[in-house]
């Protein structure tokens, strides 16, 4: 691991976390399409199910493609140890409730993907943890929220829907003062783009199913744990309370330091993983690796067809405005240049003059672009959130995230630019 870390990003990529198997000497990582493992002896048994020693088990719980997968994304993130699941939704999920019980709250921002907000605006509350949203443009928002009950800050690196790039450096430093783990969604940027960890992030969430896969092939999440954060403090009853879920164990006190340090990815695993049992299917953490291997090439050309994208809506008749935080003068800006060192990313959103109805014509006089509920795909999307995936929200709710009706979110792809604008060219002109 020592020596992985000190590769390059491109060169973690393709090789961190394989090992090229002694038996076959297989190049490629192999796709191990097995629901369970055999024990060498009933004392390896025990010890495995004991965490005395790590290895297989059983494929819910962990499988030799999927932990290569986990691994290269420890070393991209520079992490200590990550933990896929079935989806980015499922490893949110089991983030949360490997940190937080019912009486407990979370203090997130309110820029949401979609379905995060509806997880905590809806679901988690039913489960007794109550969600503070606050307006994560400043960044004392969070600290003014933070209360005795508090367990965690939870922000995304670029929020859904307007792009706001969250100053994850000052939300952590509010974080460590108050003792709290800052957990970061980066599924916008990646490894690639924003170095949560490094700009103090305790835990990391990918879901997979965007830029890292980058075709738009496969569902999956992967939670990456940095390693650092101490959970002794007994406000984490989860993990400074006997934890009937394993043996009466306390995460946070009775492991070996070693393990201590991932006592968030061992929890994750052992109890949601587990017994919740949204795991990632072997093939998908396949096509996850296929994908990583390209992941700095792609979000190159992602960000730069985007920022050519953005140019030219700004200079458009029909564009009423554009959000892209590679523009100069973007409110986001001057956060996005001093954490986004290679590149804004993929997405813009803009609005189209007319409001709703036209937005609703452009969309469908697209050509080239296609019309679903994805990003990060090789193809261009588009989307109108405000009647599609943020339409669990109310109004109040929408305003509030900064979703307008005339919002149109696109997801640029790898296409020549030249056909990407033109494409949208062809389309503002039927509206
Ligand atoms: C897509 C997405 C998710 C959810 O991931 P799934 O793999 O679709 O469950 C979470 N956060 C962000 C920012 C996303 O874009």
């Amino acid at each position: 691991m020592a020596n992985e870390k000190r590769q390059g990003f491109e060169t973690a990529a393709i090789h961190a976390g394989q090992v090229v198997d002694p038996t076959t000497l297989s190049r490629g990582v192999p796709i191990f399409r097995t629901s369970s493992f055999v024990f060498k002896s009933a004392e390896h048994a025990a010890n495995l199910f004991a965490l005395k020693e790590f290895g297989n088990i059983y494929t819910r719980l962990g499988n030799p493609t999927n932990a290569v997968l986990e691994d290269r994304i420890t070393a991209l993130e520079g992490g200590a140890a990550s933990v896929t699941a079935a989806s980015g939704t499922a490893a949110i999920f089991n983030t949360i409730v490997t940190i937080a019980r019912v009486g407990d709250e979370i203090v997130s921002a309110s820029n949401l993907y979609g379905g995060t907000y509806t997880l905590f605006d809806a679901i988690l509350p039913d489960l007794g943890i109550a969600t503070k949203f606050v307006d994560v443009k400043d960044p004392q928002n969070f600290e003014k929220a933070i209360t005795p009950k508090t367990r965690l800050l939870f922000v995304e690196t670029i929020g859904n829907p307007v792009l706001d790039v969250a100053d994850i450096a000052a939300i952590s430093k509010i974080a460590k003062k108050h003792k709290l783990p800052l957990v970061v969604d980066a599924t916008f940027t990646t490894p690639y783009l924003l170095k949560s960890i490094e700009l103090g992030a305790d835990i990391v969430v990918n879901s997979l199913t965007k830029w890292i896969g980058g075709h738009g092939t496969a569902i999956g999440g992967v939670v990456t744990d940095a390693g650092t954060f101490d959970w002794s403090d007994p406000k984490f009853a989860l993990f400074t309370q006997p934890d009937k879920n394993y043996h009466g164990l306390r995460w946070g006190i009775d492991l070996p330091p070693e393990m201590r340090k991932i006592a968030f990815a061992l929890r994750n695993r052992t109890v949601p993983l587990r017994n919740i049992g949204a795991c990632l299917s072997p093939d998908n953490a396949w096509i996850f690796l296929q994908g990583l291997e390209t992941l700095n090439l792609r979000l190159a050309r992602h960000s730069e067809n985007a920022l050519a994208v953005a140019e030219h809506l700004q200079k458009h008749p029909k564009a009423a405005w554009v959000r892209y935080p590679g523009l100069k003068g973007d409110p986001s800006h001057p956060v996005a240049e001093r954490l986004l060192k290679k590149g804004y990313g993929g997405m813009v959103v803009f609005g189209v003059k007319g409001g709703r109805s036209a937005g609703e014509k452009f969309i469908e006089s697209l050509g080239l672009f296609s019309h679903l509920a994805n990003v990060g795909d090789a193809k261009s999307l588009a989307l109108h959130p405000a009647s599609t995936s943020h339409s669990q929200l109310s109004e109040e709710q929408q305003k509030e995230a900064g979703l307008t009706p005339d919002l149109v979110r696109l997801s640029i792809g790898l296409e020549s630019v030249e056909d990407i604008v033109g494409d949208l060219d062809q389309a503002l002109a039927k509206v």
